[in-house]
């Protein structure tokens, strides 16, 4: 996707402070934080949303979990911590881009707002 922001991240035509990476995936600092912790996780794989998760692709969504339970433990978020994917304009998806925010470090309420 030529004019998608994260799948520019991915090909490094905009900069990004990197969490993690391999193949399927790539993990980044939120420009915008949140939390103390505030990082992205995104298929390389250009998926718009969670509503376009199919069988052909839902794989990659496994393993992103799998990083994101993994990188808990190597970044110390003992406490506990949340994932949030927004879907769609009236849940706030400002980037039409699959990702999931990972916030930790402090306290989160719910419901959410
Ligand atoms: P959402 O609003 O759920 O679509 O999340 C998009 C997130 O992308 C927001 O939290 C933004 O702060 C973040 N964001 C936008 N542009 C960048 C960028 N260039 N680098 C890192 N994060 C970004
Ligand atoms: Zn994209």
């Amino acid at each position: 996707m030529d004019d998608c922001l994260f799948c520019k991240i991915i090909k490094g035509e905009i900069p990004s402070t990197k969490v993690y990476e391999d193949e399927l995936c790539y993990a980044f600092n939120d420009i915008a934080p949140t939390a103390p912790v505030h990082f992205l996780v995104i298929p390389k794989e250009h998926i718009t949303s969670a509503a376009e998760i199919t069988p052909e692709n839902s794989a990659v969504v496994a393993h992103i979990f799998e990083v994101i339970a993994k990188l808990s433990g190597d970044m110390g978020m003992t406490e506990g911590f949340r994932v949030v994917s927004n879907c769609g304009d009236c849940a706030g998806q400002t980037v039409k881009h699959l990702h999931f925010h990972v916030l930790s470090g402090r306290e989160f309420t719910w419901p959410a707002g």
